[in-house]
C-alpha cells in the first residue's frame, strides 16, 4: 500500500507506515520516472514483524492444513481477478515487456496450486512392529518463523516459491521483497489482506541489507530462503548458517548452450534469441554463452545476428515491443563496460546494443541485444555474469569439447544443447555440471512441482525452491517410536 508517495510494510495483519529515516526511489526504468519511495525499515520493525509472526504461530501450526489452504485457493482468485493489473505494475517497476510479466505472475500463482495439495505433500511415512509391539513414525512438522529475501528480476513470480509453501506447512512467513520492484509485492499483500489469515501469519518488510541482517541475526527466525547474486547468496548462507538456521540461497548464473551440426538450426537460433534477449537478459537461466561445434559456427552466427539486430526494444507496454531496459542506470553502465572489456580481451562485436536511444524514452535505462563473437572460454568476460542482453559466442571442434568448457564454469544454473541426436542428448544430460538442463529448450524452468535445482555457485544449500523441496525445507522431520505392550490391549 502506498501513502503520501511511499510504501507501507504490511506487519502483524495491518498497514504500517515505516519510522524509517532513509529512503530509496523507485524509477520506471523504461522512463527513469520516481513512481514511489521505499523506505530503508530499521531493525526495531523488522523485530516487530518476528514477534507478530511468532505470536500468531501457536495457533497457526494447530490450524489444520484443510483449512490453511483454502486461503491459498482464496488468493488465488484474486490473482486471476487482478491478473493484468498486477502484470503492468510490474512492468513499469521492473522494465519487462507485458507478455513476459504476465508469464512470471502465471508460473508464481502455479505454485500456488501446487501448494494447495499440502495435505498430501505433507504426509509422513511408518512402520508397524519394528519389534515387537512398537511402532516407528515419521511426522512433518512446520519450521516456526521463517522469511525469504527477493531480487529484481522477477517481482512477482520469486516470492511465490516460497510463500505458498511456507504457510501452508504451517509457518509464519515475511518477505523482504527487492528494494528496486516493491511494488508488486505491496499490491499483491493487499490482496494478501483481504484473505482473514490471522494477523502475523505473513508479513511484508521494505528495505535493504539492514533488514536483512536484521532477519538473519533474528533468533526467532528460523529458517532463510534467498534469491540474488552469487556474493550477496554466499554472504547470506553463511551468517544465516553461523546463526543456527536454515538457508536455501538461489545464486546467479552464466548459461550455457551448445548447438550441434544437426540442430534445427531455425528453432534453435528463435529459442536461444528469447532466452538471451527475453527480459532483457536479466533473468538468472538466460543464456549467455553459445558454444557452436563444427559446421554449427557459420549458419548459427549469421542467424542469430540477423535476429538480435532485429529485435524491437522499447516500453513493455508498447504494442509490438519484445525486449525491454534494464534495471538502472548503474546495470546499463556496468553491461556497457562489460562488452568494452570483452572487445578488449579480443571478442569482435557483432552486434552491438552499447548507446542505445529509444525514440520518446531517451532517459531510459536501454541496452540493445549485443552479440560477441570469438569470445576466449579463459576471459573475464566468459566467466563473469553481464546480467544483460549479451550473448558471448564460442567456437569448439567437438560435443567433448564443448561439454569441457560448459563444466569449467564456476556457475551451475542451467546448461542446454540444441540436436537431433538422442545420444549426443543423453550424454550432455549425464554429463553437464548443471542443475537444470534443457535439450532443445533454451529456458529450462522447472515447473512448480519440480524443484529449481542450481549447482556449484549458482546455489548454497540442500533444499532448493519449489516442489517436494519446499516441503522439506518448510517442515522439520519428527520421529516417533511408540511401545504398546499387547498385555495393555488385552484389557479392552
Ligand atoms: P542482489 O543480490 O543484488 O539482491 C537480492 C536481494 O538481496 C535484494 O532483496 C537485496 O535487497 C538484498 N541484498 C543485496 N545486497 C545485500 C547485502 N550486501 N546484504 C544483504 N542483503 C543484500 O540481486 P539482484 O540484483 O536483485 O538480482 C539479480 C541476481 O539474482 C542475478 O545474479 C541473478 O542471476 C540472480 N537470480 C538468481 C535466481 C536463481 O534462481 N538462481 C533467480 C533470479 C535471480
Amino acid at each position: 500500500m502506498i501513502q503520501d508517495g511511499q510504501l507501507l510494510n504490511y506487519i502483524g495483519g495491518e498497514w504500517r507506515r515505516s519510522r524509517a529515516s532513509e529512503f530509496l526511489d523507485v524509477r520506471n526504468p523504461a522512463t527513469a520516472e520516481t513512481i514511489v519511495r521505499v523506505p530503508l525499515t530499521p531493525p526495531g520493525e523488522v523485530d516487530e514483524a518476528v514477534q507478530a509472526a511468532q505470536a500468531a504461530w501457536a495457533d497457526w501450526r494447530r490450524t489444520p492444513p484443510t483449512e490453511r489452504i483454502q486461503y491459498l485457493f482464496k488468493l488465488k482468485r484474486l490473482l486471476d481477478e487482478h491478473f493484468d493489473e498486477i502484470a503492468r505494475l510490474a512492468v513499469d517497476e521492473c522494465g519487462k515487456t507485458l507478455a513476459e510479466s504476465q508469464g512470471e505472475l502465471q508460473r508464481g500463482i502455479e505454485n500456488i496450486e501446487v501448494a494447495t495439495g499440502i495435505p498430501s505433500l505433507l504426509m509422513g511415512y511408518n512402520v508397524e512392529d519394528i519389534a515387537r509391539g512398537i511402532d516407528e513414525h515419521m511426522l512433518r512438522q512446520p519450521v516456526g518463523v521463517v522469511a525469504a529475501i527477493t531480487p529484481f528480476n522477477f517481482p512477482g513470480m520469486i516470492p511465490l516459491w516460497f510463500l505458498p509453501y511456507a504457510i501452508a506447512c504451517g509457518n509464519c512467513f515475511i518477505l523482504k521483497p527487492s528494494e528496486k520492484v516493491p511494488m508488486t509485492m505491496s499490491r499483491v499483500f493487499e490482496l494478501i489482506d483481504q484473505l482473514g489469515l490471522p494477523p502475523g501469519v505473513v508479513s511484508l518488510v521494505n528495505g535493504a541489507k539492514g533488514v536483512v541482517d536484521a532477519l538473519l541475526d533474528h533468533p526467532a527466525v528460523r529458517a532463510i530462503s534467498f534469491v540474488g547474486s552469487s556474493p550477496v547468496a554466499k554472504y547470506l548462507y553463511s551468517r544465516a548458517t553461523a546463526n543456527g538456521k536454515r538457508a536455501q540461497c538461489q545464486g546467479g548464473a552464466k548459461n550455457p548452450v551448445i548447438v550441434l551440426p544437426d540442430a534445427d538450426m531455425e528453432m534453435a537460433t528463435r529459442i536461444i534469441a528469447d532466452s538471451s534477449f527475453g527480459c532483457a537478459g536479466q533473468r538468472c537461466l538466460a543464456t549467455s554463452v553459445a558454444i557452436t561445434v563444427g559446421e554449427a559456427g557459420p549458419v548459427f552466427r549469421e542467424q542469430i545476428s540477423s535476429v538480435a539486430a532485429t529485435r524491437k526494444v522499447g516500453y513493455g507496454l508498447d504494442a509490438g515491443v519484445e525486449m525491454g531496459p534494464v534495471i538502472t542506470t548503474e546495470s546499463k553502465q556496468r553491461i556497457e563496460a562489460l562488452i568494452g572489456k570483452g572487445v578488449r580481451e579480443g571478442a569482435e562485436v557483432l552486434v552491438d546494443g552499447r548507446g542505445a536511444s529509444i525514440l520518446g524514452y531517451e532517459r531510459g535505462y536501454f541496452v540493445r541485444p549485443t552479440v560477441l563473437d570469438k569470445v576466449d572460454p579463459r576471459s573475464e568476460l566468459a566467466g563473469v555474469e553481464i546480467f544483460g542482453p549479451v550473448l558471448s559466442l564460442m567456437q569448439a571442434q567437438t560435443i567433448d569439447e564443448a561439454i569441457a568448457v560448459v563444466n569449467a564454469a564456476s556457475y551451475g544454473n542451467m546448461a542446454c544443447l540444441f540436436t537431433s541426436s538422442g545420444a549426443a542428448a543423453r550424454k550432455f544430460r549425464y554429463e553437464a555440471q548443471a542443475g537444470n538442463i534443457g535439450i532443445n529448450i533454451g529456458v529450462a524452468a522447472p515447473m512448480a512441482f519440480f524443484p529449481f535445482s542450481g549447482w556449484k555457485e549458482s546455489f548454497f544449500g540442500d533444499m532448493h525452491a519449489q516442489g517436494r523441496d519446499a516441503i522439506e525445507f518448510y517442515t522439520q522431520k519428527k520421529v516417533v517410536v511408540e511401545r504398546w505392550p499387547r498385555e495393555w490391549s488385552r484389557k479392552f
